[in-house]
């Protein structure tokens, strides 16, 4: 096997490891709970699951979606959260190519992979991963792209927007619009990316709220604007810009300035 050939397979392999640690912040972190130990534990009767119990996507299969112990449903939430880590672990080494950039980037993504299920689930993006999120970005970008001074703009210009689109709409509107967690969570984003992905995830997020907006409106299923909080569209808009950011932009650039 050539090099990038092992590469590929092991940052493959790391993803799937890596979803099944995310999974037990999805289901831990929003309670408070720690993400170290104990081991994990069927929610149903209690079983201590062993290291067969623990591979991830395979002992879902094996056990066909059911404790070992009690038969009781595992969620699909677990195979699906290992595989969509792994696909975005996979996508960041083909875009980016193996470069000290992958160690933040890859750490960003499990933090938008892990606020995407918690906000969609519990309507909460914890201070516990945006604030050191913050800190994480901003130390990485001393060293690495997109460089202290882009890294200071993006919490300021992430942050700043969505407080003052939130100070905007309350005074209009006479109610909270924009949570404190997404004003905090695109300060992360902008630490990691750098002021000018920040405007791209800015942009992004929105049209895929406006397009889910308008499913609502035609559909007329009010339900909707309530089970999908920005949060989500925040992450997803994050990872296309961790992802795609630098083309859009380039893409962006050479359309104003190509007679
Ligand atoms: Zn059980």
């Amino acid at each position: 096997m050539s090099i990038d050939g092992f590469l590929f397979v092991s940052v493959l392999l790391l993803g799937l490891a890596i979803g099944s640690f995310l999974n037990v912040c999805i289901h831990r972190v929003p309670s408070q709970m720690s993400v170290v130990s104990p081991g994990s534990r069927c929610p149903s009767c209690g079983y201590g699951l062993t290291w067969a119990d623990n591979i991830p996507v395979v002992s879902y299969a094996l056990l066909g979606g059911k404790c070992r112990s009690c038969r009781a449903g595992i969620s699909i939430r677990y195979p699906i959260v290992e595989l969509i880590t792994m696909g975005v672990f996979v996508l960041h080494f083909l875009v980016l190519g193996p470069q000290p950039l992958l160690v933040p980037r890859l750490l960003f993504a499990c933090a938008m992979i892990v606020l995407f299920a918690i906000d969609l689930e519990h309507h909460l993006l914890p201070n516990v991963i945006t604030l050191p999120g913050i800190v994480a970005g901003l130390l990485f970008s001393v060293v690495l792209p997109p460089g202290l001074v882009s890294s200071i703009i993006g919490i300021l210009i992430g942050g700043g927007s969505l407080w003052l689109i939130g100070e905007a709409y309350y005074r209009y509107s006479g109610q909270e619009g924009m949570g404190g967690g997404d004003v905090k969570m695109l300060a992360m984003i902008g630490a990691f990316l750098g002021w000018k992905l920040t405007i791209v995830t800015l942009v992004l997020s929105s049209v895929l709220g406006a397009l889910v907006g308008l499913l609502v409106i035609v559909s007329r299923r009010g339900d909707l604007k309530y089970a999908l909080p920005y949060g989500t569209f925040l992450a997803l808009a994050g990872l296309c810009a961790s992802l795609y950011g630098d083309a859009i932009v380039a893409w962006y650039v050479g359309f104003y300035t190509v007679p």
